[in-house]
């Protein structure tokens, strides 16, 4: 596919910022069971970099969900392709996104794991885009605000392709 993508954050910049993440979730669950689950397949890159800066007892697990159906807008209609494999309650649970953007994902999934009875909730999102915001959700800790436009790359897609990327890479070129 020949798109025109140009970088947005390096390799070395995210690298960074991972690590500080961690630092601060470890400082946060220190002496705690966490339960990190990564929100499929967009999260993938970033949630492998992040577990292994988090230094306290650290099990996984993986959710899917569908918003965007392959295209660059959101549906706005979020779909559970895949449950977790343990049961949450009295857990304290990190949620592990790539991006925040309308926001929609984000809100249904703290909705349906808050019924869920977890002892504690936390979010993490590598990329947030504040100008995007469609519905309220509050965002523990964010990698990077960026401006509105469409990015791929470090777990990233556009029509399945691009997750590889080390990097995040802004498209120009989309129809
Ligand atoms: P939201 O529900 O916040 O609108 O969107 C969340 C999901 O939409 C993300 O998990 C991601 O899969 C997808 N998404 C939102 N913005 C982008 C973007 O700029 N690039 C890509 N590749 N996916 C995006």
């Amino acid at each position: 596919m020949n798109l025109s993508i140009s970088k947005m954050i390096s390799e070395d910049e995210i690298q960074t910022r991972v690590k500080a993440l961690g630092e601060e979730l470890t400082a946060k669950f220190k002496g705690k069971d966490l339960l990190a689950i990564c929100v499929l397949k967009g999260s993938i890159v970033f949630y492998s970099d992040l577990i292994r800066e988090i230094d306290t007892d650290l099990s996984c697990d993986f959710l899917g969900v569908s918003s965007y159906h392959g295209k660059t807008q959101s549906s706005g209609e979020v779909k559970l392709t895949l449950d977790l494999n343990t049961p949450i309650d009295g857990r304290h649970v990190l949620i592990v996104e790539d991006i925040v953007d309308t926001g929609l994902t984000m809100a249904y999934l703290q909705k349906s794991l808050l019924a869920r009875s977890p002892a504690s909730l936390s979010t993490v999102t590598l990329l947030h885009k504040p100008d995007a915001k469609k519905v309220e959700c509050e965002i523990d800790y964010i990698g990077f605000e960026i401006p509105n436009d469409f990015v791929v790359g470090y777990g990233l897609d556009y029509q399945g392709l691009y997750r590889n990327l080390p990097y995040i890479g802004q498209v120009s070129n989309l129809n």
